[in-house]
């Protein structure tokens, strides 16, 4: 089966503490072992608040979220503990992630300490060893602070408590956004590796198309709080459907290539605390007709496997 079988909600809006953050809008997807199912859009769309909504951070207004065929969405923080082990999160920025006024060690021991009271203190250190010497992060580092370290540092910190409690799903939000550009490739590969070595399952959340395009299995397109699109990489990249998609897309500079002939996105990205009836695209989408305004497209099953949600798709005229 998945290892996410059902994130099937709309809202995720109310976090715990009644914040009310970027809505979602009945989005529905299934994450599979082993792969990499990229979220991407610009920022607002909702990616970020998928990403917490599935790692109970925030909960749904309406709608469920199911871990290896387990409800999840409406657990106390008790009951959640189980799951706080196999599912991790690393964030944008590290330095925020990364309580300043702990050491490292005491960043990556705590949890493993409080998830296995029966470890030794030399069984905790030789999992917070080993875990520090695969993220590339020697050891004899650990007595020093967060900020005693660089952003791509910091970050290999952050990968490594989540690394500590031997998990079997990450959701990283745009885990290398925030970092220079010559380390970027460095935590991404380290990430990858990570992947392989541990089999694990990533939900990737990122703006960026070139990295999802070299890093994804399967890639979902959100717009104010809505799945476009979601298709695997290769049939998202070589051949997109839904209009926003393909704007996104045209807007990467290509190689020796002007940006020229692209389908340029008009207006403004509307709130999503106030949706726009019918295809919430429609006020920048040029295939826009009278439909567009008033129905929401569903979501529906191209004969390439793709998942589309698009009336133009659908009549056949894009
Ligand atoms: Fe454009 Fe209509 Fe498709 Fe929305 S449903 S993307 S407005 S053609
Ligand atoms: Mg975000």
């Amino acid at each position: 089966g998945s290892i996410i079988d059902q994130i099937k909600f709309t809202g995720g809006k109310i976090s715990r503490k009644k914040t009310v953050v970027k809505a979602v809008n009945n989005v529905t997807l299934n994450v599979q072992p082993g792969e990499t199912l990229s979220v991407v859009g610009e920022s607002g769309c909702g990616k970020s608040t998928l990403a917490r909504t599935v790692m109970g951070l925030y909960r749904p207004n309406k709608g469920e979220i199911h871990y290896r065929g387990a409800r999840i969405d409406n657990l106390s923080s008790n009951q959640m503990l189980p799951y706080r082990t196999k599912m991790q999160m690393v964030f944008q920025d590290p330095y925020a992630s990364l309580n300043p006024r702990m050491t490292v060690k005491q960043i990556l021991e705590e949890p493993v300490r409080f998830h296995n009271p029966s470890l030794t203190r030399a069984e905790i250190q030789d999992t917070v060893a080993d875990v520090m010497l695969q993220v590339g992060v020697d050891p004899v580092w650990a007595t020093n602070y967060p900020h005693e370290f660089s952003g791509g540092q910091r970050q290999r910190i952050s990968i490594a408590r989540a690394l500590v409690l031997d998990p079997e799903f990450i959701a990283a939000d745009e885990p290398i956004a925030a970092l220079d550009v010559s380390i970027q490739a460095q935590i991404l590969n380290l990430l990858m590796d990570a992947q392989e070595k541990r089999g694990l399952t990533y939900l990737f959340i990122s703006h960026d198309l070139s990295v999802v395009e070299h890093i994804s299995t399967r890639v979902a397109v959100m717009y104010l709080g809505c799945v476009c699109e979601l298709a695997t990489s290769k049939e998202l990249f070589n051949n997109p459907q839904h209009p926003y998609t393909q704007a996104l897309l045209s807007a990467i500079p290509k190689l020796g290539g002007s940006a020229g002939g692209h389908m340029k996105l008009s207006g403004d990205v509307p709130t999503p605390i106030n949706l726009p009836t019918g295809c919430v695209f429609h006020g920048r989408c040029q295939f826009a007709n009278e439909r567009c305004t008033k129905e929401i497209p569903k979501q529906r099953t191209l004969e390439t496997g793709s998942i589309v949600a698009c009336h133009g798709v659908e009549e056949g005229r894009i």
